[in-house]
């Protein structure tokens, strides 16, 4: 209203009479189009044939043309259905970079079979809650790990979680490590991505999601191979970055050293960053452990 006070300000102050007024009205009509969903009065209005509102806003002989609420209401339609297009594309680009994969692509928690033993339903109600207070998971950079024996379901949980969370506009990185490892072979010989740039990425992703840590080769014939170290300095620089990570895998944290030949220090860190480590195993569920008491999910 600020605006338009000033403008009238600005313009002829002079009043004119009803008469005169429509006059002006006459003489600023008559040489307007006027389209087939509005019409003129015999006072030279032009008025909405759905709502008669005007659709001309007067002071003395300045005339602009003006919007009506119909019109108003319809652009603000148009807005949103616009936005919402903008989003559903928005997170189409985030979900095929994700890596999610056809198997996971429509995971969701909205349409998981809950015919499943009590530890899944249990592990679904936490993961859930990892999604709905997002703002303050990622505040603390707080994370899982999720293991227990194959066709327990963890990648799927994992899987609801990304595109939970993708809904919600979160980069998410869904993967594994050979996955990772491809990508660093690929900055060998492309030149396009270095090989620093690959982990600067993978460390600052908003929330990375790695799938099935433990069965990469990071040991052969005794050496440990240069996937080690790059295991190490991708799990740091999120360390470091205080950035949200999930990990699901088949062997506890022990058996990922033990077993799986991994660095202690880097399994340190794994654990460290899991706030929250859980483990499936077909029956009751079972926490195995969590940092603090206070975690929100
Ligand atoms: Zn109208």
């Amino acid at each position: 209203m600020g605006e338009m006070t000033k403008l009238t300000n600005f313009l002829d102050d002079k009043s004119l009479s009803e008469k005169e007024l429509k006059e002006a009205r006459r003489e600023w009509f008559t040489n307007q189009a006027i389209s087939d969903d509005e019409y003129l009065t015999g006072e030279f209005e032009l008025k909405c044939k759905n709502c008669n509102g005007n659709r001309f806003w007067q002071h003395n002989s300045f005339i602009v043309p003006c919007i009506c609420k119909c019109q108003a209401t319809k652009l603000k339609e148009e807005r949103e259905l616009e936005l919402k297009a903008r989003r559903a594309e928005h997170f189409e680009k985030l979900k095929q970079a994700s890596l999610l994969g056809e198997r996971y692509k429509n995971a969701n928690f909205d349409n998981l079979d809950m015919n499943r033993p009590q530890d899944f339903i249990e592990a679904v109600k936490r993961c859930k809650k990892f999604c709905e207070n997002w703002e303050e998971v990622k505040r603390g950079g707080l994370g899982i790990y999720l293991y227990g024996d194959v066709g327990t379901g963890k990648s799927l949980l994992t899987a609801c979680i990304g595109n939970s969370l993708l809904l919600k506009s979160v980069p998410v990185l869904f993967t594994n490590f050979f996955e990772i490892a491809k990508q660093i072979k690929k900055t060998f010989t492309d030149s396009s991505m270095t090989e620093s740039d690959f982990v600067e990425k993978l460390g600052a992703i908003d929330l990375l999601i790695i799938d099935d840590i433990g069965t990469e080769i990071v040991v052969k014939n005794g050496e440990k191979t240069w996937l080690q170290d790059k295991i190490y300095d991708i799990i740091n620089t999120r360390y470091i970055n205080k950035k949200s990570t999930i990990f699901s895998s088949n062997e506890s944290l022990v058996d990922l050293v033990e077993k799986c030949g991994l660095m202690k220090k880097t399994v340190d860190r794994i654990a460290s960053m899991s706030t929250a480590k859980i483990k499936l195993q077909g029956t009751s569920y079972r926490l195995i452990e969590q940092q603090a008491s206070d975690i929100p999910f």
